[in-house]
């Protein structure tokens, strides 16, 4: 079988649906956590099926250099190689490829490899290749990304180089069993966002990520930009915002109609001791937690909120102990995971707007 969305409730703009892959069927809108090595860091597969994670990202551009695609394929692709048995996403490599500063033409991008410095080469068909050697569910189109700020010139160039680059990508797919979306680009600007979008449409994918956002602009540059992007999609396809993660972005964009995303937030601030919550994120380094019996969150059904104190955990922080990064890493995901399905209740509830409304100002009082 292949990959289908399919849209099963409507309040506003806010959708859920139902996205069917070889590896199962995953609720939307949904939150992706992030396992850049093939690994969310700290956790392991039973950790992410206990937090509620339906689908999970990696990163090509990780993978293809280690331990290589070849490798990976060789140990039961991707859901062998990971020992997770549900849908995986893969990036096509273009986020961080392109963070590195490589020499780009209109062929692909060389960049050297951060592990022994030989130049690597990465075309819009080697990114498909790859992504089909590794077996994720859903592989992603080798787009261009440009540094912050761009002028408006070098924003439609780009953009048009990912729609040439969408095309030959899609002529080099050769699995029908997987699915590959397209990347809508056009920086902030919501005249080239809806003309990516529209241009990208017309390709014939079945997905779309909007990428090139969460990257420092102000919330409303995009709010406008989903909403532009959005307005060119057919309703029957999944809107992906890649690299969102913070409660409030998930909750704007999910009422523009977006029905999936991912991010390294949640695990990526555990690590500095940030936890997410519903009355509001907090350091648990703080003094104040010393002596603090209380949980982060005495309604979360995490490991970290039912067995152990602030107190305890900041002390873990502390001390540097592994455990500390853990425990905070298994709630903040919780917490985000969480947070998706109560927006799918509400949405099937036709109370987003109210669900939205409340979670944000509960957040912003304590903030
Ligand atoms: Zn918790």
């Amino acid at each position: 079988m292949s990959v289908a969305w399919a849209q099963t409730r409507k309040d506003g703009a806010a959708r859920t649906g139902m996205l069917a892959t070889p590896h199962g069927e995953i609720p939307t809108p949904a939150f992706m956590p992030v396992g850049t090595r093939g690994t969310v860091k700290t956790l392991d597969a039973d950790d992410l099926e206990r937090c509620g994670a339906d689908m999970v990202l990696a990163n090509t551009y990780h993978l293809m250099l280690r331990p290589g695609a070849d490798t990976v394929a060789k140990l039961g692709e991707l859901h062998g190689f990971m020992s997770w048995p549900g849908p995986i996403l893969t990036d096509s490599g273009g986020y961080q490829v392109f963070s590195l500063n490589p020499k780009v033409d209109e062929e692909g991008v060389t960049f050297r490899s951060i592990y022994d410095g030989a130049p690597v080469e990465l075309t819009p068909e080697r990114a498909v290749a790859i992504q089909e050697a590794l077996g994720s569910d859903v592989a992603m189109v080798l787009d261009v990304l440009i540094g912050l700020p761009a002028g408006e010139e070098e924003t439609r160039v780009a953009m048009e180089r990912t729609l040439r680059w969408a095309e030959r990508s899609l002529a080099a797919k050769t699995r029908s069993d997987r699915a590959l979306w397209g990347i809508v680009q056009g920086g902030s600007d919501p005249k080239l966002r809806a003309r990516s979008a529209a241009a990208t449409a017309a390709l014939g994918f079945t997905g779309f990520g909007i990428g090139g956002l969460s990257v420092g602009e102000a919330p409303q540059a995009r709010n406008l930009a989903v909403e532009a992007v959005v307005a060119e999609l057919s309703e029957a396809a999944p809107r992906y915002v890649m690299g969102l993660g913070d409660t409030e972005g998930i909750l704007d964009c999910v009422a523009r109609g977006v029905d999936l995303f991912d991010c390294v937030l949640p695990t990526r601030l555990a690590r500095h001791g940030k936890v997410l919550s519903r009355s509001g994120d907090f350091s648990i380094k703080r003094a104040e937690w010393a002596s603090s019996t209380e949980p982060i969150d005495e309604d979360c059904r995490c490991v970290a909120c039912r067995r152990y104190s602030r107190g305890y955990l900041r002390h873990l922080f502390a001390t540097k102990e592994f455990l500390g990064p853990r425990l905070l890493s298994l709630h903040n995901l919780t917490y985000t995971l969480d947070l998706m399905s109560s927006i799918r209740t509400a949405i099937a509830e036709e109370a987003f707007d109210e669900f939205r409304a409340e979670t944000i100002g509960v957040r912003s009082m304590i903030n």
